[in-house]
């Protein structure tokens, strides 16, 4: 067994920790007052072949493996989660999927500018009706000669505002009395399809969270994403990939704010001595130091499982669900250990709170982990 990082992660690491302080950081606050989305920064990792990372380099990736990734993740939402999770969502939700079940053409036609930053990626599963239970969708794919007209709805989509296509799940049909799910890679400019970016979240402000429309949407049967019925089996698989990728953002908020609370508890004075000496703060923060290292290993172990080629279905339930809850238990410490400032928007923790409850909830809420988990231990 061996925990240390390979130079080339470590690398990642620095090259990520230099980025996301010197280009990501200083921008945080105002953006997520303003909730202007900041395609720069992406336009940024483009350049330094970011946006493709975990992706062979034939395809304009950078070849990397999925810890990379995920260290990636981690850093970028240790200053701003919203950076985070619009990274996390291209590379596991946007781009993974094509990798995945795409053909070579549609690997080519799609991948590679997805993964060159030319555009961002997104996946369109969620339905008003079909959260959790994404089997229950009511998006109806029609075919029709060589073309398929898809009419719906979904909704709390990341990037799609910002993205040139995406792969989206619909009804084609009934197998044996049960849905037939398929998916298909839509052109977000074609004729009848709407992205509609109005919502008002808690968090997350700089991200790009729609609703997408879809009335006679004609996508051609080339569009298709693997083969008919397929599309339930390929959520699941995307699902577990990305997965990782919000367990990193969960990690990466929490150190986030955690660091801001030890820097606090050191330096504020009451009754005479610095608040880091009273028992009750210190063990709070070592408390957040232990989970947030528990929380890290099983990230980067449900990684390296992926890397492996490996099962990890029940390790990315496993690191996702710990990671969201100890980034939700650490958010709110360090509002604590910051007391009043700690409500007060200068201070950064209270981004880091509101930031961290989508961790609980996108890609599988922490009852669907659990669900998960008890399955896969024969529950
Ligand atoms: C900011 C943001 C970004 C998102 N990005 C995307 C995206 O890019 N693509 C996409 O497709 N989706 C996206 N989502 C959707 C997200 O994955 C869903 O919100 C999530 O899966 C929960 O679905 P729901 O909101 O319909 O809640 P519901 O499924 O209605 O759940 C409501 C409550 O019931 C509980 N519950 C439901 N079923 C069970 C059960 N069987 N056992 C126990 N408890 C249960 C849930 O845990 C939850 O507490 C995003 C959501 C947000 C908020």
């Amino acid at each position: 067994m061996n925990y240390e990082l390979t130079s080339e992660q470590k690398m990642i690491r620095n090259l990520m920790r230099d980025f996301a302080e010197g280009e990501v950081a200083p921008g945080a606050d105002e953006r997520d007052r303003t909730k202007r989305f900041p395609k720069e920064i992406f336009e940024k990792m483009g350049e330094l072949k970011l946006m493709g990372l975990p992706f062979p380099e034939e395809y304009g990736g950078a070849g990397a493996d999925t810890v990379s990734f995920a260290i990636a993740v981690e850093e970028l939402s240790r200053v701003c989660a919203s950076t985070g999770i619009t990274y996390s969502a291209h590379i596991s939700l946007g781009c993974a999927p094509l990798y995945l079940f795409g053909t070579e053409e549609q690997k080519q036609k799609y991948l590679v500018p997805l993964c060159e930053g030319k555009t961002l990626g997104a996946f369109g599963l969620t339905e008003p009706n079909a959260g959790s239970d994404a089997g229950g969708t009511k998006t109806r794919a029609v075919k029709e000669g060589n073309e398929w007209i898809i009419n719906g709805s979904k909704c709390f989509i990341t990037n799609a505002s910002y993205a040139d296509f995406l792969a989206l799940t619909a009804v084609t049909g009934n197998s044996q009395g049960k849905r037939e799910i398929t998916s298909f890679i839509v052109s977000t400019d074609q004729p009848g399809f709407r992205v509609i970016d109005n919502y008002e979240k808690l968090g997350l402000h700089s991200s790009n969270t729609t609703e997408l429309v879809l009335e006679n949407v004609r996508v051609p049967d080339e569009n298709r994403l693997g083969e008919i019925g397929r599309g339930f089996k390929q959520f699941l698989i995307t699902l577990d990939g990305g997965r990782i990728g919000i367990g990193a953002m969960a990690v990466g908020i929490a150190q986030g704010a955690y660091e801001l609370a030890l820097q606090y508890a050191k330096e504020r004075t009451q009754f005479g001595q610095s608040i880091s000496k009273f028992q009750a703060v210190a063990h709070k923060l070592a408390d957040m130091h232990m989970k947030i290292e528990l929380a890290r290993t099983y990230v980067y172990k449900a990684a390296w499982l992926k890397d492996q080629g490996r099962k990890f279905t029940k390790e990315a339930s496993m690191c996702k669900l710990f990671a969201s809850e100890t980034a939700m238990w650490v958010t709110t410490q360090a509002v604590q250990i910051l007391g009043g400032w700690g409500y007060m928007r200068d201070y950064k923790v209270e981004r880091f709170f509101r930031d961290a409850k989508l961790t609980e909830i996108g890609e599988g809420t922490s009852e669907i982990q659990r669900n998960i988990i008890a399955r896969e231990i024969g529950c």
